[in-house]
């Protein structure tokens, strides 16, 4: 196995992922199967109870397994399937050798960071880094391993020696770092202390980095590159310039444009892998098609309202944002994603600040051609998701409610469409009358880790839903599958009485007893999902619900479903195993 461990310094937050998932997809042009590791150093089992505001979005996997999410950049650069052991914390890593260690593995030795610990990370590595992600049940050739944080966190010591031993014990031809680091302008002038610091401090470690990847507002002055490889004991073409770019797909030509392939292919011993003529062929489609997307020819800007209630934390949506974007790639339009705050959206009776804000939220609605509400948990906020839900079912505004949205939306119909106007979710009130979202039976109540309703599940279009445009999005398909990340569900006694007036639920689980897609007829685009699509979606094939939201609201959701989307997108079709 041939691994690229990617580490950072200086400050975290800067791209590490995305340079990491960029050199993935430039290996797999190559004709390579790629698969990675993300190593999280913190003490959390899993990125299950991590609160969205705080962290981020929790991704979730085909499996079900709640992980960090920069598994969801892999899985979109890469379009492999990983599992919740791709995602490697210290809380797992400790959580397995303290079991070992009351089986009574150890054979009674004293059980140490060193080698124990780290011992148990090499495993880990190891036995993960062969496990087949591309749909080909063939073993990848390369596998990139992210390491979270910065070198130098108290928090990643032990992975940093595990690292170590793993590059000696890989030997010459089969390890290589990249360290990603960070090059502020200050005054107007590129300032490259911190990035020789980060450099001595991974050296100090015992890792060398191969490369260093210097992420930086505008391109380096050819003296700032001489100079940073002078004091990084690197050669100038080790030093990789990662500028912002217009959109963050273009990074992978931009590695390529510094030529970090000859790289990767001498530091890889990669002339020594053997790549089949179709893999070959396949990257180079890959490359092409990539190419083709990802630098934009079109300036028409489409605005879209998202709605939600983590919008401090803009990362709580990183899969619904991804989805939009590339759903608004293959229309060829400019994605203006406008974020609203649901709270906004209520009545208040506070003063001036706030009545300015609700002013301003619902401007801001009121222009947007297409509203989005996703998931959530909670109370707060759903009033204004409500709302908003209203004024987009009203006013003929394409509308996409996913989870939460998905149950706030048949919650507000209820209230307006079925004469339940007290009607609310039994996780908002669990003693309400009208209860159109309730909790689902089978689930935990006291438990809270990996206890929700997760991972990929069917849908079935019902019988009567060939009108139904979700189900066209899907190419007329009678079975899907998504992920799901749930704890409530649409009461099933009160199904009935909901299509009776006219949210159709053209979607059903297997048992039919649980909903997953509403779509209203008499509407251009009125369509909410339990399940979370975005999670599926990639960079050249985007998920289908929002594929439709987003054409719906630039006026094309006609000529999209007239290309018949499951032909006219190309997969990422892997030769000698199934299409993803
Ligand atoms: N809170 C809702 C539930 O648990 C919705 C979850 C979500 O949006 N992911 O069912």
């Amino acid at each position: 196995m041939r691994y690229v461990l990617v580490t950072g310094g200086v400050i975290s937050g800067v791209g590490k992922g995305i340079i990491a998932s960029s050199t993935g997809l430039l290996l797999k042009t190559l004709g390579l199967r790629v698969s990675c590791i993300k190593i999280d150093p913190y003490v959390s089992v899993d990125a299950g109870l991590m609160a969205p505001a705080e962290h981020g979005e929790c991704f979730v996997l085909t499996s079900g397994g709640e992980v960090d999410l920069d598994l969801g950049n892999y899985e979109r650069y890469l379009g492999v399937r990983l599992t919740s052991e791709h995602n490697i914390t210290t809380g797992k890593v400790y959580l397995n050798v303290i079991q070992k260690e009351r089986r009574g593995d150890y054979l009674g030795k004293t059980v140490q960071i060193v080698p124990h610990v780290t011992d148990s990370i090499k495993d880990w590595i190891k036995r993960v880094s062969l496990i087949p992600v591309d749909g080909s049940g063939e073993e990848p050739d390369v596998c990139i391993i992210e390491l979270g944080g910065t070198i130098g966190d108290i928090e990643s010591m032990p992975f940093i020696e595990a690292l170590t031993q793993l590059r000696h014990e890989a030997g010459a031809g089969n390890f290589m770092n990249i360290h990603v680091s960070y090059v502020p302008t200050v005054h107007g002038e590129q300032k490259t202390k911190p990035t020789q610091h980060a450099v001595k401090s991974i050296r100090s470690h015992g890792l060398i980095p191969d490369v260093v990847a210097c992420r930086c507002e505008t391109p380096l002055a050819e003296p700032t590159l001489a100079k940073l490889a002078l004091h990084c004991q690197v050669e100038t073409s080790q030093v990789i310039v990662v500028r912002d770019m217009p959109t963050i797909y273009q990074v992978p030509l931009l590695l390529s444009e510094q030529k970090l392939i000859p790289q990767l292919r001498s530091k890889l011993a990669l002339d020594k892998v053997t790549i089949s003529p179709a893999m070959s062929v396949h990257g180079t489609e890959l490359w092409e098609l990539w190419k083709s997307v990802v630098t934009p020819t079109y300036q028409e800007e489409l605005k879209i309202a998202l709605v939600g209630k983590y919008i401090t934390c803009q990362d709580a949506y990183l899969s619904v944002v991804k989805a939009l974007e590339h759903s608004a790639m293959k229309i060829r339009r400019k994605l203006n994603l406008m974020w609203i705050d649901s709270e906004d959206l209520e009545p208040t009776t506070k003063g001036g600040a706030a009545q300015a804000k609700y002013h301003k939220a619902w401007h801001e609605v009121s222009t947007a051609s297409g509203i989005i509400v996703p998931g959530g948990f909670g109370h707060r906020g759903t009033e204004g998701m409500m709302r908003v839900s209203k004024w987009a079912r009203e006013n003929e505004i394409p509308f996409l409610g996913v989870c939460l949205g998905f149950q706030v939306a048949a919650i507000q119909f209820a209230r307006d469409l079925c004469g339940m106007s007290e009607a609310t979710s039994e996780e908002f009130d669990a003693q309400a009358k009208d209860r159109v979202v309730v909790y689902m039976p089978e689930l935990d109540r006291h438990n809270l880790g990996g206890t929700m309703r997760l991972g990929l599940r069917k849908t079935i279009f019902q019988q009567d839903s060939e009108w139904s445009r979700a189900r066209s999005l899907y190419g007329g398909a009678e079975v899907i599958e998504e992920r799901h990340r749930h704890r409530y569900e649409i009461n099933p006694e009160l199904v009935g009485q909901l299509e009776k007036a006219g949210l159709h639920f053209v979607g059903k689980d297997e048992t039919g007893e649980r909903m997953e897609i509403f779509e209203l007829k008499d509407h251009p685009f009125f369509v909410g999902t339990q399940f979370h699509a975005e999670y599926q979606s990639q960079v050249l094939n985007p998920s289908r619900p929002y594929l439709g939201f987003i054409a719906a609201s630039a006026g094309c959701l006609d000529e999209v479903l007239k290309q018949h989307p499951v032909q006219a997108f190309k997969a990422h079709h892997i030769p000698n195993g199934t299409a993803q």
